[in-house]
């Protein structure tokens, strides 16, 4: 039953209908106005990757699963932090990636694979989506964090991508110490090298004969940036140099379209120029992220045998992780509440 409002109680409430509205939101502006941080901040993003391959749940154990989680997401959160206090996509993607390289769970840096003479050659690349600045090192056998030489290349040398003894010069040139080659000897990839050359078939449990590391990052200035950092394939001879160093196949960003990091059979991602096929991909066909990344993916790259995947961020933010391989390890951390760590 429906009561008739009292004449006082009519009064306050035509008295409360007429306060304008200006004044409403005065009086109640934790109601009301957006709250700071919230909405009116620009979006960042970060994707990481640790590598595709054979992975498959039975070869885990898990502890081995915990253990690379644990890494992908320090990676992770060390990118994020950068970005959420302010920092270039470029410093994110730095920071991420010198994680990984350290680790000796992944393929790059410390946990690099052996080539046929059992020694670990490096490459890797960084590029700048705001500037398309970029550097590259290949075939480096000293450098802790291939990553930060990289880097130097691009911001201290008139070049893009220097190579083996040259880059090593360049690197003392320029302060980076050199290590021992033992920093980088691991026994897993020693036996991986040993099976390599019986021609025994890897077990699921060896990951494959490779994989690599990568970042992705869009900062809260709108620049994106990519890094991406191997030790290449197991057993790799004649100064043999994948994808990840090279611009436009493995690495790439263009603050136009993406950024983007490859993993997988490295001679494919260059011979489908992949990481700027998915640019182009967004820029000329006005695809999306997701789009774009599932089309080189499973398209042009799966069809001419080569496997693998990608991690993608957008000027927006938005995150693609395609592979087509059965495992990738990845990760991916945005402004917008997303968390995620994933291999399978
Ligand atoms: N793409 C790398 C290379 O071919 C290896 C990998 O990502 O697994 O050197």
């Amino acid at each position: 039953m429906t009561q008739t409002p009292s004449p006082a109680r009519r009064r306050m409430l035509k008295a409360v209908c007429t306060i304008p509205l200006a004044a409403l939101l005065a009086y109640c502006p934790a109601t009301f106005a957006t709250p700071p941080d919230q909405g009116a901040r620009p979006v960042i993003s970060i994707a990481i990757h640790g590598g595709a391959g054979v992975i498959s749940r039975a070869s885990m154990t898990p502890e081995s699963e915990a253990a690379y989680r644990a890494d992908l997401g320090r990676a992770l959160d060390a990118g994020y932090a950068v970005l959420e206090g302010g920092g270039s996509s470029l410093d994110a993607v730095d920071a991420a990636v010198r994680i990984l390289e350290d680790s000796p769970m992944f393929n790059a840096g410390r946990g690099a694979v052996f080539n046929s003479e059992g020694i670990n050659e490096l490459d890797a690349a960084v590029m700048d989506g705001k500037t398309h600045k970029a550097g590259a090192v290949a075939g480096v056998r000293h450098v802790q964090n291939p990553v930060g030489l990289a880097r130097l290349v691009m911001e201290k040398s008139p070049h893009v991508l220097l190579s083996g003894q040259g880059a090593e010069d360049f690197a003392l040139e320029n302060g980076v110490p050199l290590v021992p080659r033992s920093w980088f000897w691991t026994e897993k990839r020693w036996k991986q090298l040993e099976a390599a050359k019986r021609g025994d078939r890897l077990s699921a449990a060896d990951i494959g004969y490779y994989g690599t590391v990568g970042a992705v990052a869009l900062d809260r200035e709108g620049n994106l940036a990519a890094a991406t950092s191997t030790g290449g394939m197991t057993n790799k001879r004649w100064g043999r140099i994948g994808d990840s160093p090279l611009i436009g196949a493995g690495t790439y960003a263009d603050n136009g379209s993406c950024a983007v990091s490859a993993t997988g059979s490295g001679e494919y991602f260059i011979r489908t120029v992949a990481a700027h096929e998915i640019s182009a991909l967004m820029r000329l066909g006005g695809r999306g992220v997701r789009e774009a990344a599932h089309e080189v993916v499973h398209g042009r790259l799966k069809e001419l045998g080569g496997d693998g995947g990608v991690i993608v961020v957008d000027g927006k933010g938005g995150i693609a992780m395609e592979f087509n391989s059965e495992g990738m390890f990845r990760g991916a951390r945005s402004s917008t509440g997303l968390r995620e760590i994933a291999i399978y």
